[in-house]
Formats: C-alpha cells, sequence, structure tokens
C-alpha cells in the first residue's frame, strides 16, 4: 500500500483530490461545484455534480481539482432549480461514490468556514481569502482566521463476562429511536486526547479504562468535528449515565448488539472492528 492508510478522507487511497487555494483565472466548462444551501448539496437528477454554477449562487471558493478537474464551492441563495435538487449530505453515503461524499464534506466545511468568516472578529473589518495557503486575513489589524477543526475521542469500551466479550454502548438523546454508540465527547483546550478519553469515559458513565489504543480517525463535517477512534479495556466502576449527556448506557453481547450507527461512521467500523460484520445500514 501507498500513501496514508486511512479511507475516511478525500486525498486519500485514490480517492483523487488535490487540494488548492491557487484559484484558476478561468473556470473549465468541466469544473465540479459544490453548491450548498445549508447542509444540503445541490445535485442534478443521478446525484452528479453540477457543472457549471448557478446563477442563484454567491460566495465562489475554489478548493482544488478532483481527478483533474476543477472543484468550486458555492452557496445557494434562492431554490434550487430543475433539474437540480437539494440533499443532506448525511444521507447521501452509500448513495453517490465514497469519493464525491467525502469531497462533499470537505467543501461544505471550508465553505461554511469561508462564510462565517467575511469579517475580522477582532475589529469587524472584511477579512481577505489568502492565495497561498487556506486562511482569511484582516488588512486592517492582521489577523488571521484558519479554518476551525474541533477534535473529539470516541471509545469502545469491552469486558470479558464469563467468557463472553461485551461491549460498553451508549444513547445520546439526540440518537434516533433504539440507537445506541460508543461513548464519544469533545477534547477540551489544553488536555491531551487520551486524557480526554479517560475524563469522558468517567464523566459520562462513571466507568474507568485502561489499555486505550488508537484504531482510526475520520474528519466528521458536520460541523467541524476530527473524531479520534480508540478502543479500550473495562477497569472498574459501576454505571452512572451522566443526566443530559447520556439517556442510557450498558453492556451488551456481542450476540446481542442494539441499532448501530451507520457504515458512513466511524463508529460503525469502530465497533465492527471488534465484533466483526453486522447487518444493516
Ligand atoms: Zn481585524
Amino acid at each position: 500500500m501507498t500513501g496514508p492508510e486511512s479511507t475516511s478522507d478525500p486525498f486519500s487511497n485514490g480517492h483523487g483530490f488535490l487540494p488548492s487555494t491557487q484559484a484558476p483565472a478561468e473556470v473549465a466548462p468541466d469544473a465540479l461545484w459544490l453548491v450548498f444551501s445549508g447542509d444540503k448539496v445541490l445535485l442534478g437528477p443521478e446525484l452528479g455534480l453540477p457543472n457549471q454554477r448557478p446563477g442563484d449562487s454567491e460566495g465562489a471558493v475554489y478548493l482544488g481539482q478532483q481527478s483533474g478537474r476543477q472543484v468550486w464551492g458555492a452557496r445557494l441563495v434562492g431554490e434550487a432549480a430543475q433539474p437540480f435538487g437539494l440533499h443532506r449530505l448525511r444521507g447521501l453515503y452509500g448513495r453517490v461514490p465514497d469519493w464525491l461524499w467525502l469531497l462533499g464534506g470537505y467543501a461544505y466545511q471550508i465553505a461554511e468556514w469561508d462564510r462565517t468568516h467575511r469579517f475580522c472578529g477582532n475589529c469587524g473589518a472584511h477579512t481577505l481569502p489568502d492565495a497561498a495557503e487556506r486562511v482569511r486575513r484582516c488588512p486592517a489589524c492582521g489577523l488571521s482566521v484558519y479554518p476551525r477543526l474541533a477534535p473529539a475521542v470516541m471509545v469502545l469500551l469491552t469486558r470479558r463476562q464469563e467468557g463472553r466479550l461485551q461491549l460498553l454502548l451508549c444513547r445520546s438523546p439526540q440518537f434516533p429511536a433504539g440507537m445506541y454508540s460508543a461513548n464519544a465527547g469533545f477534547v477540551e483546550p489544553g488536555e491531551s486526547v487520551e486524557h480526554a478519553a479517560h475524563r469522558e469515559m468517567l464523566e459520562e458513565t462513571n466507568l474507568d479504562i485502561a489499555n486505550l489504543r488508537y484504531f482510526d480517525s475520520q474528519p466528521w463535517p458536520f460541523p467541524h468535528s476530527l473524531m479520534l477512534a480508540y478502543s479500550a479495556e473495562y477497569a472498574g466502576g459501576e454505571i452512572i449515565p451522566q443526566p443530559g449527556e447520556i439517556e442510557d448506557a450498558r453492556w451488551f453481547d456481542e450476540a446481542d448488539l442494539p441499532a448501530l450507527p451507520g457504515r458512513a461512521s466511524i463508529a460503525r467500523r469502530l465497533i465492527e472492528s471488534v465484533v466483526g460484520p453486522r447487518a444493516g445500514d
């Protein structure tokens, strides 16, 4: 294998995307346009990207090249015009090619960052994009604003009970009915990822963990997380779900798991890395 092993970003493993901030002088006729309205992306009837910028869009930002074709992002101002329609990015996993789903996540993050940092947070002047790197700078006071990332840590806790493998899975109040997942939370300023893994598990479930082992990472552009996933072993404590954060947390036998997160998520890959492939989306 060459290159990074992760399959979860548009730059790796032959997904074919080369990011760039150096916008070409002219938009190519076969350019790919990722045009967003909120968290929805504009697609044609066959779920393909438009090759032209829709008339009622604004905020064009150059993103780079996908297999040699220019990629641009923009925001839709009005309604989608026929034959195009708006599709929630999260719901497109498995319905569009992986490169398109991953590119959509990247484009959404950059376009949202660009849209929400047009003005300087320090002095209020208009910021300007930099040609050499992905940053907006304030010409009045010199403030530089880079795209924001919020690292989050996920831990799948396991134990052996009378010879059987058990997984600790939790329910957040926002989850779809019946779904459980590995515990996750944001890394706080000044904290290592490993400390956050221990702290989050203790705060949210009252359990201690040991033998933390890194699994993989995944950008999660809703709106700007980077999820770092680990497995760990149970090291003591009785489950006490944190009110407001965790609706339910319990041990599940590997043979009797609840509904799991969808295949687009690193949570699903993390769980299947321990128990093997499971049926269902
Ligand atoms: Zn400023």
